[in-house]
């Protein structure tokens, strides 16, 4: 029996796999972390106030301080059955890597003993030669090394009955290049704060720190394993790249906030409660609109630990599935003709004094802060739309950005009708014979309840890229299987770098004698001015909006090698640099490691392509071809006339046009792949790779193929199909 039909056999007698509940969720949160009060209860006072000192301050631990806390973690951690650390870390694969070690060595004398040093603690030199590095090491050194990033806290993964205690760490080169996701993030922050504060002072001297904060919305397929396994492309891409679509899809709309499978809830909770031990505080679980598609979501926290989080989280669902005999797809676009997966990045920034710097005020004075900031973003995101776009480019993403169903490849920024009519308000307002007594003006009187009005609004555009949901943004064209700190990182930096500019328009002003209000009111007149074109309150998916924002002179790159070259250009590089977040080298060195992903994922899928068309589609439809010609033959023998076959001939006519083609087109794709693999420019490559290969020839081959799937007999199909992958469970 095929894989398909085995499939589907053992899905009726599978099993449901129990869930423990526990009895509160407060009772297991956080129970794998050590937290600042778990550090309280093994650390000493002055090894305790030397984490808190760094987790708070990033002031440096010293080596002997350093032991004392290794030795602390180590005894926390084997009081919950732990053996083994690793350094935990988010390199440019795009998923976590961690290499293990156990606390068990031997003396010089041959004692063994279980000991975990300061230095092991700080610092591991995994063999990085295997990550990318877009030449980088090559340059410089060989070598990359892991660094404790003691912001983020220690946890413990449990993998099956094995416990691992993970210290979260930075991957860097040993000249001190950034290898990782995370290195360049915890420094665009630091660069956020800085401006930030130094903006918020003009409204709150108590500020000393600003954090930006981060909620993301998690989308996710889960299918049935056996049903997985047999599909060949789901196993190397992560998406079908053939599939007729079934009768039924999402059209009904019966699936979204659906009530959620027994099997797949009982997943669900699995997970959750798994991540409730990592301290994820998850609290939002959906169904999606896609069938078999879902959602979750936590409560938001600063960035670079939202980061790390989501990180685990998707490591830790992929793991529990298996567990459930089931597959999490975390690919942006896993089935072709229904939605796909993005993930959702609210954002906003928050004070030490407890402000959300994004949430309108009460007074006029607050008001005129959450302003600030808020036209701040918009230009930011007016300035930098290109970078942005390119911090969420990748071949997956590509499938779904600007399809039916998900933002377009225009940056636009969404502010709702009431914002739109403050913005305009203060536009008017703010005129160059000001009266500098006349505070009226500052009263710009925002409605308390905005939030309110504008979740209403919002709900009902959800085709924007970027949108102002009441007391956060919400960046909506990062990818579902993307790491958050790439867009995260972008993002702050551009608010970093916009508020700075702020500031010093802001200074001149006062310098010529502007009150200060006055100033602020005048430099944010001259931002809206200066961004207004890339709001945009209408349907982002329309058509209208395409040319409309083509008039405006936004930038709209639909492909990932186009997109990327924002990461290159002048302007992009005086950003990063001027706010320490890359150099010149760390930028080149990304693009070129994202080009590469590029080529290589569209390279996998073209193989994929190839072998199931040649393997499976084909010799299914010539066995049915060949049934076809015997019968005709047959019935052409019993002295039967033309018109009695004629049905048959034409299917047989049809199927084996399809083949033709099929087979011509997977041809052509070979060379065409030849041709690419010649050229050597990273970036020449991959837009070959875009045009000539997945442009020219994915969506040809999968309409035959698609025709192929719908003409043969059901029992020679031996894929799963889109109504089993989608609706069997
Ligand atoms: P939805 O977008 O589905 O309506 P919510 O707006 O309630 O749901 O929240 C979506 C996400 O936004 C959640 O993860 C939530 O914690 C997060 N969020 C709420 N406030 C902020 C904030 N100030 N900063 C960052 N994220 C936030
Ligand atoms: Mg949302």
């Amino acid at each position: 029996m095929s894989l398909r039909f085995n499939a589907i056999n053992n899905l009726s007698s599978s099993q449901e796999v129990t869930v423990d509940n526990p009895t509160r969720i407060t009772a297991i949160f956080g129970e794998s972390v050590f937290t600042v009060k778990t550090a309280r209860e093994f650390l000493s006072d002055e090894a305790y106030k030397s984490l808190v000192g760094s987790i708070r301050a990033g002031q440096k631990i010293d080596r002997a301080m350093a032991n004392q806390i290794a030795s602390g973690i180590r005894s926390w951690a084997e009081g919950k059955g732990v053996s083994h650390f690793t350094h935990w870390f988010q390199p440019l694969t795009g998923t976590t890597a961690e290499k293990h070690d156990s606390f068990f060595t031997i003396k010089s004398d041959g004692t063994p003993i279980e000991q975990f040093e300061g230095d092991a603690l700080i610092q591991q030199e995994p063999d990085a030669s295997s990550f990318p590095s877009g030449g980088l090491r090559a340059t410089f050194e060989a070598r990359g090394y892991t660094a404790w990033d003691p912001s983020s806290p220690a946890f413990i993964m449990e993998i099956g009955n094995g416990k691992t205690l993970c210290i979260p760490t930075i991957f860097v080169s040993y000249t001190g290049e950034s290898l990782d996701y995370k290195a360049p993030l915890l420094k665009a922050l630091e660069a956020l704060n800085k401006s930030a504060v130094d903006v918020c002072n003009y409204f709150d001297r108590n500020v000393t720190r600003v954090t930006a904060t981060l909620g993301w919305e998690q989308e996710y397929f889960v299918i049935d394993e056996g049903l997985y396994n047999a599909r060949p492309d789901l196993v190397m891409c992560g998406r079908t790249v053939y599939g007729q679509s079934s009768a039924k899809g999402q059209q009904l709309e019966d699936h979204y906030f659906g009530s959620i499978p027994e099997r797949i809830y009982a997943f669900m909770r699995d997970y959750e409660n798994e991540g409730y031990k990592l301290g994820i505080p998850l609290r939002t679980r959906h169904n999606e609109v896609a069938p078999a598609q879902y959602e979750c979501a936590p409560i938001f926290e600063e960035v670079s630990v939202g980061v790390d989080h989501n990180s685990l989280l998707m490591d830790v669902m992929d793991r529990v599935a298996r567990r459930h005999k089931l597959r999490v797809l975390l690919h942006e676009k896993p089935f072709a003709g229904i939605n796909g997966s993005g993930k959702h990045n609210n954002w906003s920034m928050a004070t030490d004094t407890g402000v959300n710097l994004l949430a309108p005020g009460k007074t006029p004075k607050t008001n005129l802060m959450f302003l600030t900031f808020f036209v701040n973003t918009i230009k930011a995101v007016h300035d930098y739309a290109d970078v942005l776009r390119a911090s969420i480019a990748s071949a997956p993403n590509d499938h779904r950005l600007g399809a039916n169903e998900a933002p377009p490849a225009i940056i636009s920024v969404f502010i709702g009708e009431y914002l739109t009519k403050v913005l305009n308000e203060l536009k008017e307002r703010v005129t160059a014979k000001m009266d500098e007594t006349d505070e009226s003006m500052l009263k710009i009187d925002i409605h308390k309840s905005i939030p309110e009005l504008l979740l209403d609004n919002t709900d009902r555009n959800r085709t924007s890229p970027f949108a102002f949901t009441g007391n956060k943004f919400e960046f909506r064209a990062v990818g579902s299987s993307a790491n958050c700190a790439n867009a995260m990182t972008v993002l702050n930096t551009i608010m970093a770098e916009t508020l700075r500019k702020f500031k010093s328009e802001v200074d001149a002003h006062i310098e010529k004698g502007d009150k200060k209000e006055i100033a602020i009111m005048h430099v944010l007149r001259q931002y809206i001015v200066a961004s207004e074109k890339v709001l945009f309150e209408g349907d982002g998916y329309s058509e209208a909006w395409q040319k409309e924002a083509e008039k405006r002179g936004l930038p709209n790159v639909k492909t990932t090698p186009l997109a990327l070259d924002a990461m290159v250009t002048d302007k992009a590089k005086h950003l990063f640099e001027n706010n320490d977040v890359y150099t010149h080298g760390e930028l080149e060195a990304r693009h070129e490691i994202e080009l590469e992903k590029y080529i290589k994922k569209v390279q996998i899928e073209s193989r994929i392509m190839g072998e199931l068309a040649t393997s499976h589609v084909l010799p299914a439809a010539i066995r049915y071809q060949n049934l076809l010609t015997n019968n005709i033959r047959g019935l052409k023998e019993s002295g039967l006339k033309e018109s009695a076959f004629a049905n048959q001939k034409q299917i047989l006519e049809k199927i084996s046009e399809h083949i033709n083609m099929t087979s011509d087109l997977v041809e052509k794709m070979i060379e065409a792949r030849k041709i690419c693999n010649n050229i050597s420019d990273t970036r020449t490559k991959a837009i070959a790779y875009q045009s000539q290969v997945k442009d020219a020839f994915f969506d040809d081959i999968r309409y035959h193929v698609d025709k192929i799937e719908l003409l043969v007999d059901d029992r020679e199909w031996y894929l799963p199909k889109y109504r089993e992958l989608l609706f069997l469970r």
